[in-house]
């Protein structure tokens, strides 16, 4: 692993802090740390602990000590305004027993903005254009807040970005996060994501048993999303142990990830960060088909979970009342009906028909799907009612158009039944 003799220490583990009273007083909401730690994660450094501080320069100061002790990277984001109560650089001087100064070429740059608008420039802002003899400015494109990159004796780091989001994320992606890379990061690492569908997230925990939960190599747990139960497998090389050789991650990973599959792979829908829209998406393009939808009851939670996605030809929203005193025939032959007939309207492979009505608390969910294989409806029952359970039918919905569309002979119906409508849409293409 490429790594420079000037910063040798692995990075192991890190600690965030999102500074601005903004934060502490409950008026911004602390985006940065999530967003940091997530980056962090990923790579496979440990992020020890995520903290909001108000600007002031004795609690910020003892932070990045107390931070310092812990973790061999320290982010922090906000303060590095002009203004007085930015006070993050101030903090970090402290911390390191260094003056700041003044940077020449920092204060150029600076000038040149403000000369640039013919604005005159406020003494305030030089600021701006302070650097410690232990920091490398990390140029900021969207604002004047210059970052710094600091390295401790000790082989620690310190980064300090901006506040706004906008400006911040630029800095870490293109400036940050190749250096945390080109310096290695800690320790290898695999993490693998099974999304599921159909089962609630307690069945997944006994499901997959307290050995497989507790072990402390992979750390396998599971997460209760808003479209998913996401099991995660986070898996470290291992070392010779009693009775086996080594092991990469990889091959750590992949022994639990047998054991979570043969526990609960029946309800695997995706891996990773794939969303519905997307896995539908994926699934569509191998067929070479396209769908139109029509939902009713649903609020136009359907459309809004489908998004502006090129596979979807036509989306339909309407009202409950609308099937209401369509007479005699059952819910689920008039919404196979109205799934065919969206079919043949907009001239896809695929329609498909969902109503959502409320029962008790709950949310009874009809789906109907029709294809070139053939039409199929079932009933499920949504927990919750209201918009909960009106985005809980839509996920419904999508759950079963997927499980129809990766039906095996879904595969055989691919070649050769192109209807007429089809040839007509690639025409107009
Ligand atoms: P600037 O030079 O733009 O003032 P700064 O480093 O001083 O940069 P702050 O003054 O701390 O940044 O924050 C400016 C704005 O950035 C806040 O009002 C808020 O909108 C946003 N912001 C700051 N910190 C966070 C955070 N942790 N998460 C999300 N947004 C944040
Ligand atoms: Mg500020």
């Amino acid at each position: 692993m490429p790594r420079r003799d000037s910063s040798p220490r692995p990075i192991g583990a890190a600690e965030l802090l999102s500074i601005g009273s903004e934060l502490t007083t409950g008026e911004t909401r602390d985006t940065n740390g999530g967003e940091l730690a997530r980056a962090l994660s990923g790579r496979g450094i440990a992020v020890l602990r995520i903290q909001a501080l108000p600007d002031d320069l004795e609690v910020v100061t003892k932070a990045f000590g107390a931070a310092l002790e812990q973790a061999d990277i320290v982010v922090s984001t906000g303060g590095l305004g002009p203004t007085p109560d930015d006070l993050t650089r101030e903090a970090i001087a402290a911390v390191t027993g260094e003056t700041p100064a003044v940077d020449a070429g920092l204060e150029a740059w600076l000038r040149s903005l403000w000369d640039r608008r013919g604005m005159p420039f406020a003494e305030i802002n030089l600021k701006q254009a302070w650097l410690i003899r232990s920091a490398t400015a990390i140029p900021n494109h969207n604002g004047t807040a210059t970052g710094w990159w600091v390295e401790r004796p000790d082989g620690r780091t310190i980064v300090a970005l901006p506040g706004p989001p906008r400006e911040m994320r630029p800095m870490w992606a293109d400036w940050v996060l190749p250096r945390l890379d080109a310096r290695g990061p800690g320790r290898e690492q695999e993490v693998r994501t099974l999304r599921l569908t159909g089962i609630g997230e307690s069945q997944v925990a006994e499901r997959l048993g307290e050995s497989l939960l507790r072990a402390p190599n992979p750390v396998v747990a599971t997460y209760a999303r808003s479209d998913a139960v996401d099991v995660r497998i986070a898996a470290r090389p291992e070392g010779r142990n009693g009775s086996g050789p080594p092991r990469s991650a990889a091959e750590v990973a992949d022994a639990a990830e047998a054991n979570v599959v043969a526990a609960v792979g029946e309800y695997v829908w995706a891996r990773g960060e794939t969303t519905w829209r997307a896995a539908l998406g994926q699934r569509l393009d191998e067929l070479g088909w396209r769908a139109a939808v029509v939902e009713i009851g649903l609020g136009g939670e359907l459309t809004a979970l489908f998004g502006d996605a090129a596979w979807l030809e036509r989306s339909e929203s309407r009202r409950e009342g609308d099937m209401a005193d369509a007479g005699p025939a059952s819910p689920s032959t008039l919404l196979e009906e109205t799934a065919e007939r969206a079919r043949r309207d907009a001239r896809t492979e695929v329609g498909m028909a969902v109503r959502a009505t409320e029962r008790g608390s709950d949310m009874a969910v009809t789906v109907a799907v029709a294809t070139p294989v053939r039409t199929h409806a079932e009933r499920r029952l949504a927990f919750l009612g209201g918009s909960q359970g009106r985005s809980r039918a839509a996920l419904t919905a999508a759950a079963v158009l997927l499980a129809e569309l990766r039906r095996p002979d879904a595969e055989t119906a691919r070649p050769g039944r192109r209807s007429e409508a089809t040839d007509q849409v690639e025409v107009r293409r």
